[in-house]
């Protein structure tokens, strides 16, 4: 077969159709057939699974993932991209092109409605402006995904990865451990890619815990104490929360919170686990109903 993983046919089909790139939708497609073997190697793709791609683009990868999956549902925003990719799609049956905002598409039924309920696996070369609601949106939705095997931007794969007390650690770091178990697989550099990025890559795969590490009773609310708290970084988690508008408690009840867990009333958002997010979320959460605003 005539992959697309290669130079000279990415500027083919490219000059075929005069497609101009478009930076605004974060278009920069991989051109290396090494790093596209690697990633359906690391995503463990096989005939038994149905993959949802986000921005196909020309299709590079969605070829590599026709070849090892059983169904491939490709969802590109673009549509001049549209009539590209059913040309150098057109020898598999086994793909569905959809021209769809992944943002505004409704994952979680979709998912369901095209793979039965059984869990799907995510594949991308995710356009890195929006990396961060894209992976949240997919966890959040409760989608039945099993894994999440994407290229991003290095920095945001080591954040996604990193532990309390670094300085990369915060909110997308506990939201994606509290879902998945992160591995960085591998590091890309710009010349893999048509045009180049001006920042390093790196394949990240999040595997789907089947049980969430901690159990807060209140989820959301978690999730607020860890936005708030790192919304402010250079602030004591005590100032961080009694300052976040989207919280209401008093200072003496995240005080008597944050005295709870063990901590000093000088400890910063940063030095806490996600099981101690969960502890903080357990204390405030009695106080909450009448303190929370909407
Ligand atoms: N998969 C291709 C490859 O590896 O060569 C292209 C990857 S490129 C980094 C990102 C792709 O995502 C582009 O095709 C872009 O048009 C598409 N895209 C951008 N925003 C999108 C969105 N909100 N929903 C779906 N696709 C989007």
């Amino acid at each position: 077969m005539a992959y697309l993983g290669e130079p000279h046919r990415t500027v083919a089909v490219l000059q075929k159709y005069n497609f101009h790139v478009q930076k605004k939708y974060g278009q920069n497609f991989l051109i290396d057939a090494h790093v596209l073997e690697r990633i359906i190697e690391e995503a463990d793709v096989t005939k038994d699974d149905f993959v949802i791609e986000i921005g196909p683009g020309i299709g590079t990868m969605t070829q590599y993932l026709c070849e090892a999956a059983g169904q491939v549902a490709a969802v590109e925003i673009d549509k001049n991209l549209i009539p590209i990719l059913h040309d150098t799609l057109s020898s598999y049956d086994n793909v569905e092109i959809i021209n769809e905002d992944i943002l505004k598409l409704d994952i979680a039924a979709f998912a369901r409605e095209k793979n039965s309920g059984r869990p799907v696996k995510v594949v991308a070369n995710l356009p890195y402006y929006i990396t961060t609601p894209i992976i949240m949106g997919l966890f959040e939705s409760h989608a039945p995904i099993e894994s999440i095997t994407v290229m991003v931007q290095k920095e945001v794969a080591e954040r996604m990865q990193c532990k309390p007390g670094s300085k990369d650690y915060g909110a997308l770091s506990l939201a994606v451990q509290y879902y998945a178990s992160p591995k960085i697989v591998a590091n890309v550099p710009p010349n893999c890619f048509l045009p180049r990025p001006n920042v390093g890559s790196a394949v990240i795969r999040l595997t789907r815990h089947e049980e969430p590490p901690v159990r807060p009773e209140d989820e959301a609310l978690m999730f607020r104490l860890i936005r708030a708290s790192f919304n402010q970084r250079r602030k004591t988690l005590v100032n961080g929360l009694k300052n976040a508008s989207e919280l209401t408690f008093s200072r003496e009840q995240i005080e008597a919170a944050v005295t709870a867990l063990g901590k000093p009333l000088t400890v910063r958002g940063e030095a806490l686990t996600l099981a101690e997010f969960a502890r903080l979320s357990d204390c405030l959460s009695g106080q909450q109903p009448a303190a929370l605003k909407r």
